[in-house]
């Protein structure tokens, strides 16, 4: 009966346990949610409506400009490999 009791009482705590950590997920999920709407509030970018045209904003103005490097940093590295591959071919 002790053995049971002990079972029961592991089974409630660990019931507890799982509330406990949803509550605490959920209030740093709130958290995260308001720091994001505080975020979104100063970008210059969506003026807080998180989205600029049909693209989710990222709310890091400076994002674009990295992303259009690394864009052109890949095409060139497309267009070379192309290159070689087009007089691979005529060879
Ligand atoms: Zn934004």
């Amino acid at each position: 009966m002790a053995c049971r009791d002990a079972r029961e009482w592991h089974e409630e705590w660990q019931r507890r346990q799982v509330e406990a950590d949803r509550e605490a997920s959920s209030a740093e999920a709130h958290r995260r949610a308001e720091t994001e709407r505080a975020e979104a509030h100063r970008c210059p970018l969506c003026q807080g409506r998180g989205y600029v045209g049909p693209r989710v904003c990222h709310h890091r103005p400076d994002q674009d400009a990295i992303n259009a490097r690394g864009l052109e940093l890949v095409r060139a590295e497309l267009v070379g490999a192309r290159r070689n591959a087009v007089q691979g071919e005529e060879e």
